[in-house]
């Protein structure tokens, strides 16, 4: 039992593409949702899912939170809710652990091939794109890795050598645009650079990265806003004041701070076109609470 972590980024495509190329079967692909993901990334899910589909491979499995009560809750909406940022930006990584890992985890709990693998006492292989540059990430997940009594986690992208200039060749040559960057429109791990490419290709959602700001801020006492150290707000407000906000940045090369990437390439290539709104779900794949 193959299960592919799909975040929507260069390393995690990569792989994918590399696992067709190796011959390696894949039985399930997830994408975990928190709702925020930029318009881009939605509307990438559909190309690769094309590609999936043409290449014998099975269709992206949409996942995400929901509440005891069986409804949807997104990051967005949680961090309005409880007037609060992401927990990110304040220095733990509960945001990405209770909206990325814990709904991969409850669809596997209930998804019957993983339930027999477990049942005969194995383990089902969690394959994990990690690109061949990020050995110090790999060994800092070895303690949890190893202690896993479910999974079995690999990772194909260090075992090819395929470090990230590979990756990005290596989607090229499958005839794919690069997916460009992966994480939510409000993460606190985003770059001044990124914020401004937010504020020129998202306008809205800057607007709405800004109200959950805007709300938590009465409350925060050791970071001032989402850029822990600053207030979005406050930055944007200033680089208005002086005229200094610059075009859209083409080129960054700073992973989120869940394993979602952006990655050096020309603008042209990467996919900005985004057909799908923030928070709405793509139906191409299949898709499960
Ligand atoms: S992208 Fe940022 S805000 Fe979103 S879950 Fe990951 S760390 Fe949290």
């Amino acid at each position: 039992m193959n299960i592919v972590g799909y975040g929507g980024g260069t390393d995690s495509t990569a792989m994918l593409v590399g696992l067709w190329q190796h011959h390696v079967p894949v039985d399930l692909i997830l994408f975990a949702d928190p709702g925020g993901e930029q318009p881009h990334t939605y509307h990438y899910l559909r190309i690769m899912n094309q590609w999936l589909q043409a290449h014998g491979m099975p269709g992206i499995t949409q996942v995400w939170y929901t509440e005891k009560n069986g409804q949807r809750l997104t990051l967005e909406r949680e961090c309005l809710r409880s007037a609060s940022l992401p927990s990110i930006a304040y220095g733990h990584k509960k945001c990405s652990l209770k909206h990325k890992v814990a709904p991969q985890e409850k669809f596997c709990a209930h998804y019957p091939p993983c339930q027999e693998v477990w049942d005969r006492g194995e383990k089902a292989v969690k394959l994990i794109g990690y690109d061949a540059g990020e050995e110090k990430r790999r060994l800092g997940a070895l303690p949890h890795d190893l202690a896993d009594r479910r999974y079995q986690k690999e990772y194909p992208l260090m075992e090819w050598g395929w470090d990230r200039n590979r990756c990005i060749q290596e989607i090229r040559n499958a005839g794919l645009p690069l997916p460009g960057k992966s994480s939510c429109f409000f993460c606190p791990s985003m770059k001044r650079r990124e914020i401004r490419t937010l504020y020129h290709r998202y306008p809205d959602l800057l607007e709405r990265a800004l109200a959950i700001e805007d709300r938590a801020r009465p409350n925060l006492l050791t970071v001032r806003g989402l850029g822990r150290n600053y207030a979005w707000r406050d930055f944007i407000e200033a680089d208005q004041a002086q005229l200094a906000i610059p075009e859209v940045f083409a080129e960054d090369d700073l992973p989120c701070s869940c394993g979602g990437e952006i990655k050096a390439m020309k603008g042209s290539e990467v996919v900005t076109d985004g057909l799908a709104s923030c928070g709405s779900q793509d139906r191409a794949g299949r898709t499960h609470k």
